[in-house]
């Protein structure tokens, strides 16, 4: 384990790219606003439109499976179920194992069954409403990931309580992104990246032959950079307290969850950027980093040998898990 400390002051954070100024050739790009996140799409070679329209037209498909809001999509049909098993798609199935295996190796850090919380706090729904302790502790009573069920043979999913809910919102992003990244393949496509608010996806390298570099932002500073991971083909996924919150007498709250306490995590971290062989996994273990804080969540990342991790404090700390691949800190 190496550690840095920085003297930014703290404000923003989200992984972002720093592009090359040499344009490459026939590069197509598109945004479009997706799970509550701006998305842009850039490939490269003569199929890249239609390959990047195949792209969002599988990302939104994702999110219309993975939204707890859109009244017919898979979790909003689980959570409006309790007590019965729901059919879902192998998406959606995909999704709630990968998260269930998480929540396991981090004891409940991860859980997608957090949705009550979700609801009852309304980050940036509800304007700075802090709900009182007691209506938190009648939530907390119904998060627990264990009481999910699951029946994978028939692609089945079921709550056994009402009061409970589902919510893909810490895992649906990333695992999106790796659907885009497959189907840009599909297409023929070679060399793409793919960014979605923060968890960034990049392809066969550069059109040039050089490596992609991913520049993970200072979150207390917008136009500062922490440091840069340089990858051929790979993902990082960032989480941080500053992408959804608000500050009332001087406390910032935000949206990722200790579903033990039902507040928002206090583990000392403001943003954790992990690097991992799916964007999946990436983002299911940033959220839960992010819960788990730097001493607990090192340690685990330092038993998995394909998770990476770098953990930004409240204090301005940098640390980095030690076999970190291809990343240089700024400064
Ligand atoms: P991310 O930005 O990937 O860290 O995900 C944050 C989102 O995941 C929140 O907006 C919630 O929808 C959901 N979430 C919050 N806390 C947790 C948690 N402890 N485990 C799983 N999902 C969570
Ligand atoms: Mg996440």
């Amino acid at each position: 384990m190496r550690r840095y400390v920085i003297f930014a002051v703290a404000v923003v954070l989200s992984a972002q790219l720093l592009l090359s100024c040499v344009p490459a050739p026939q590069a197509f790009e598109q945004s479009e606003f997706i799970m509550d996140t701006l998305v842009s799409i850039r490939a490269y070679g003569k199929r890249a439109p239609q390959a990047v329209q195949a792209a969002f037209a599988e990302m939104r498909k994702i999110e219309a499976l993975a939204s707890a809001y859109s009244s017919g999509s898979d979790v909003w049909k689980v959570n409006n179920s309790p007590g019965q098993m729901i059919e879902v798609s192998q998406d959606t199935l995909e999704m709630i194992k990968l998260a269930q295996q998480v929540s396991e190796q981090t004891d409940g850090a991860f859980d997608i069954s957090v949705f009550p919380l979700v609801q009852l706090w309304g980050i940036g729904k509800k304007g700075d409403y802090v709900p009182t302790d007691s209506q938190v502790s009648a939530v907390v009573a119904s998060v627990d990931f264990r009481k999910i069920r699951i029946d994978e043979d028939k692609s089945l999913v079921g709550l056994p309580e009402s009061g409970m809910g589902i919510d893909l919102g810490g895992i649906a992003k990333g695992y999106a992104a790796d659907r885009a990244a497959a189907v840009l393949a599909e297409h023929g496509i070679k060399h793409a990246l793919i960014n979605a608010g923060g968890n960034i996806v990049v392809m066969g390298g550069k059109p040039d032959g050089s490596l992609w570099r991913v520049g993970i932002q200072d979150p207390r500073d917008p136009n500062g950079y922490i440091a840069v991971v340089r990858m051929n083909t790979g993902t990082v996924v960032t989480s941080g307290d500053y992408e959804r919150y608000f500050i009332k007498d001087g406390k910032r709250y935000h949206h990722i969850f200790d579903p033990r306490t039902g507040q928002p995590a206090g583990a000392g971290v403001i943003a954790v950027s992990v690097t991992a062989p799916t964007s999946a996994q990436a983002d299911a273990y940033s959220t839960a980093l992010f819960v788990m804080g730097v001493d607990n969540g090192m340690k685990l990342v330092e038993s998995l040998p394909e998770i990476h991790a770098i953990f930004v404090t409240e204090d301005g700390e940098i640390v980095v898990s030690s076999d970190f691949p291809d990343v240089k800190l700024q400064n």
